[in-house]
């Protein structure tokens, strides 16, 4: 490989993400702003009921992030001190804070190497009396396996919440990520594939728990209490369980309403992308793509390569580092929750014990992928790669 005769300043520059925000996302915040309502009220609700049927689920609560989602879906579990609750060493940390947080133990389960999915047969390794819950994580968008996830949790009896901070919108099988487990729990996070800066969602079936959510979500104040501030409403209200301040603002939701009227453009969007990159990225030399199989669709969050240094002859840091100074911004997802000092020390893993969410990450490199992204950009990231790939 020659080296490019362009100067640098004509090199592109490719952000790692860029949120689809436009006129219509702007002009419903000035509208939430003008109209004396700004916190939780009539858009937050209006949002919860959209989002509920666009998934296809009974109940939806929003709240300000996804780790608050993964709080309260396992505060309604009422998970005491000693409990185990088993998820992934591949994700990020909010999943295992969101145990912590109860008092419970994360038990981590290695993944199945080529989805980097918690893998069925290492939850079920795990599973002793205290389990109470299974926290599996879908990775980049594509859903694990539930099938067998499900199997094994109702035959010992605990609770599946799905971590979806990256499966918006996805299916397994026919069905929608978020009518699947007890509880689905739904980021907006800036970089998420619907955004309203901050925020979150979680689904159910269960009236009784959506109930709590909304409750718990608001210093526990029974529903009567929470429309104490409506016109007509009254100054009256009840707690009658400690709850936490998780609810979402009208501002967010305003977002999150004129985002979701847009997220099939943006979904079909992110599907273009990860198959031009796909096709034009396959079979190069010491580089694997990702897998997308054929029972599930994915939502495609991520776009994760995966460098091979040996066939490829560059380290994965290497080919970061060349892609950089070809103006290529990347990400890495994820290092092992067990890596972490903190939760190394915690939870008492060692570096070893989850082999298949090590190697993952060791040659994990995530692309940009986001529906701003121009075909020129894509373009240009491939040629990239093509380049950090080589010798120069
Ligand atoms: C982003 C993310 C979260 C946390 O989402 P927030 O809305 O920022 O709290 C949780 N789990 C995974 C896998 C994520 O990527």
């Amino acid at each position: 490989m020659t080296r490019r005769s362009s100067p640098p300043e004509t090199i592109r520059q490719i952000p790692f993400h860029r949120p689809s925000l436009d006129q219509r996302d702007i002009d419903a915040v000035g509208e939430v702003l003008r109209s004396g309502w700004i916190t939780s009220g009539p858009r937050t609700r209006e949002f919860e009921s959209r989002f509920a049927a666009y998934i296809g689920a009974p109940h939806a609560v929003a709240l300000n992030s996804c780790t608050a989602a993964l709080h309260l879906a396992l505060a309604a579990e009422d998970l005491r001190p000693g409990d185990e609750v088993i998820t992934t060493p591949y994700t990020f940390v909010a999943t295992v804070e969101a145990i912590c947080y109860l008092g419970a133990r994360p038990v981590l389960a290695d993944v199945d190497p080529v989805t980097r999915n918690i893998d069925p047969a290492a939850v079920e390794d795990r599973i002793t009396e205290r389990t109470r819950a299974v926290v599996p994580v879908h990775i980049a968008g594509q859903p694990c396996d539930m099938d067998p996830i499900l199997e094994i949790a109702e035959r010992h009896g605990v609770a599946v919440i799905e971590d979806a901070a990256h499966s918006l919108p996805a299916s397994y099988k026919g069905r929608r990520i978020g009518t699947i487990g007890k509880a689905t729990c739904f980021s907006f996070y800036a970089t998420k594939n619907l955004t309203t800066a901050e925020g979150g969602m979680i689904t159910t079936a269960n009236p009784d728990l959506a109930e709590r959510y909304r409750r718990l979500s608001l210093h526990g104040i029974d529903k009567s209490g929470w429309r104490r501030y409506e016109f007509g409403g009254s100054w009256h209200y009840e707690v009658s369980e400690m709850g936490y301040k998780y609810n979402l603002t009208d501002v967010a939701s305003a977002i999150g309403l004129t985002q979701l009227e847009k997220l099939d453009d943006l979904d079909r969007r992110r599907h273009e992308l990860a198959e031009a990159y796909t096709r034009r990225l396959d079979g190069l030399e010491g580089l694997a793509l990702p897998s997308a199989l054929p029972d599930r669709r994915h939502a495609w969050h991520l776009y994760i390569v995966d460098v091979d240094p040996e066939a490829s002859g560059v380290s994965r840091d290497e080919f970061i580092e060349r892609l950089t100074k070809r103006g290529v911004a990347t990400s890495v997802h994820f290092i092992p929750v067990h890596w972490h000092p903190h939760y190394a020390e915690r939870l008492g893993y060692r570096r070893g014990d989850f082999p298949h969410a090590e190697a993952a990450f060791r040659r994990a490199v995530s692309l940009p992928l986001y529906p701003a992204m121009e075909d020129e950009d894509v373009d240009y990231v491939v040629d990239a790669v093509r380049g950090a790939l080589g010798s120069d």
